[in-house]
């Protein structure tokens, strides 16, 4: 219980009020509406090839679209929606609508791979990869182009329900990417053996990396772990071109973050964002 009492004694919520346990059953019952209802949306954030800049993947980044409270990120209802169980559908929701756009974005002659997040308690229901592999058939997409975005933590927990589920995908050709890292619970050797296609260097990492030295220690070392463990090193939260640049000469594979776009509706994404200026 963390609201902050108000003078008059009313209790008054911060934006984090998702997090609060008798909260969580107000947004549980309306998220449930919302699933039925069709408000969540998704917007798509590029990611880019370095040095070039050109558009290599899009990453689908779930929001709701609140009748009342407007436009909501993912923070405000994603812990109610992992608490609740309800993230196994809304889940299957985003796979489907993302495979659908990403047959849009393939028609109009884009081969951008589609990045989707997966939450830990997805990766522990049975039938989880049978699932994702019956939506890549039905949509008739190859399953090279879809990548699953995993926590390390999802990764590290010791559930073999999950690394069940993740080397059948992986086997299947779906890419497996490990999110945020250098912010969970690290286990390096967890990482062994398991079949990653990307690292995600986390935006805290990136933010300073021009300045600050232990920063960019911790970035190169990461982009040394991804190259040797024979994946692709991604960062996150890229903001301004001299970051742009360091990364690049540091050898970092791809980068996403407000510098080339924002998440935006894929209609709106541009082949060279950082060229062309969208959305700075
Ligand atoms: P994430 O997967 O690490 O996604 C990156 C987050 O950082 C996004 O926030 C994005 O809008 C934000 N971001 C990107 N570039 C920049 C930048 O240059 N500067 C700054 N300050 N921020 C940047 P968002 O959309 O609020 O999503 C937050 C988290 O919610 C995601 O973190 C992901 O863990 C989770 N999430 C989003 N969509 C889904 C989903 O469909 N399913 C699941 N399970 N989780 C999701
Ligand atoms: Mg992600
Ligand atoms: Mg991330
Ligand atoms: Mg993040």
């Amino acid at each position: 219980y963390q609201g902050k009492r108000g003078t008059n004694g009313i209790v008054v919520y911060s934006g984090a009020t998702a997090g609060q346990p008798h909260q969580w059953l107000v947004v549980q019952a309306e998220l449930r509406h919302a699933l039925e209802r069709d408000e969540l949306i998704l917007h798509y954030q590029p990611k880019v090839a370095l040095p070039g800049g050109d558009v290599c993947g899009v990453e689908a980044l779930v929001r709701w679209q609140h009748p009342e409270r407007g436009l909501l990120p993912p923070g405000e209802f994603l812990p109610a929606a992992e608490h609740s169980g309800l993230i196994v559908p809304l889940t299957e929701w985003v796979l489907r609508r993302a495979l659908a756009d990403q047959l849009g974005w393939t028609a109009t002659g884009h081969d951008w791979a589609l990045s989707v997040n997966v939450s830990a308690r997805n990766l522990e229901v049975p039938g989880f990869a049978g699932l994702v592999l019956d939506l890549l058939a039905e949509a008739g997409i190859p399953s090279h182009r879809l990548v699953l975005e995993v926590t390390e933590t999802a990764l590290a927990a010791d559930a073999d329900e999950a690394a069940r589920a993740v080397a059948e995908l992986s086997a299947a050709g779906v890419g497996v990417s490990v999110d945020d890292f250098g912010t969970g619970y690290t286990n390096l050797s967890h990482l062994r053996g398991l079949p990653i296609t990307e690292i995600k260097i986390d935006r805290s990492f990136v933010t300073d990396v021009v300045r600050d030295p232990e920063s960019q220690a911790i970035v190169r070392s990461v982009i040394e772990l991804a190259h040797g463990l024979g994946s692709r090193a991604t960062a996150e939260g890229v903001e301004t071109e001299e970051v742009r640049r360091w990364l690049a000469d540091a050898g970092c594979d791809e980068a996403q973050g407000y510098l080339f776009s924002r998440p935006v509706p894929w209609t709106q994404i541009s082949a060279q964002p950082h060229l062309e200026g969208v959305s700075r």
